[in-house]
């Protein structure tokens, strides 16, 4: 069997579903593991396992939520050291609502492709910048509860990402990240309350898995 190890609090690894079809499957080791562990040990499960995406820019296509650990990564907060998530999502991000809730997404083309796809090298332009969404999406089937775990922890940093933004934009007597607009008006702040806002944004790695998942997903990775 093939897999990852690299941290002691979870394991990531090859699994065969049914005859002849392979996807991955993620088991929580420790009560310990964090989104840092899982986003490291994804990484390596990677390295390990898959080709490289050269050649491919299949989902590149497709919605991209935008989160807390995108902030982090962008070149803005890295390379500029911008501090203003307005600004950053200004240039970055497609705000839409699914029903009343705000969904912050990467900014797309007219022809649905990312902006940052290089469509002639169908590579990402900003490999090092690239977002938690597509770090940790491995082009394989994956089992139930790592499906589920994957989802949890991106909707929640999304999540806590637009918690921040709605914040910032109070404070600065503002009600959308893109001037002369209004549209996060009717948002609510303590709609988007979850475990990521325990600590710093910066440190968003450090958020314990068991404090997004409920009781019963829990119980469902750490079986064997
Ligand atoms: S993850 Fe899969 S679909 Fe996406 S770019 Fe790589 S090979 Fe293509
Ligand atoms: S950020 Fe890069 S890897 Fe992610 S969807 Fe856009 S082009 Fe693709």
């Amino acid at each position: 069997m093939n897999e990852n190890t690299a941290n002691k609090t979870l394991r990531i690894f090859l699994t065969e579903f049914d005859e002849g079809l392979f996807g991955y499957d993620v088991q929580i080791l420790s009560d310990a593991a964090t989104v840092g562990d899982y986003l490291d040990a994804i990484n390596a499960f990677q390295t390990d396992t898959m080709a490289d995406c050269i050649g491919c820019d299949g989902c590149c296509h497709e919605r991209v939520p935008l989160t807390i650990a995108d902030f982090c990564f962008s070149r803005y907060y890295q390379q500029d050291n911008g501090d203003k998530l307005a600004v950053w999502l200004a240039e970055v991000a497609d705000l839409q609502f699914f029903g009343e809730a705000v969904d912050l997404q990467i900014k797309h083309k007219p022809n649905g492709a990312c902006y940052l796809l290089d469509e002639e090298r169908k590579c990402c332009s900003a490999h090092l910048h690239r977002t938690f969404a597509c770090r940790t999406h491995c082009c394989l089937p994956r089992s139930e509860r790592a499906d589920a775990l994957r989802g949890v922890i991106i909707n929640s940093a999304e999540d806590d990402l637009v918690r921040r933004l709605l914040l910032e934009l109070a404070a600065d007597g503002k009600s959308d990240f893109i001037e002369g607009e209004s549209r996060l008006q009717a948002a609510n702040p303590d709609d988007y309350i979850n475990a990521f806002a325990n600590r710093p944004p910066q440190d968003w790695a450090q958020t314990p898995l068991i404090e997004l998942t409920d009781g019963e997903l829990w119980q469902e990775l750490l079986k064997d």
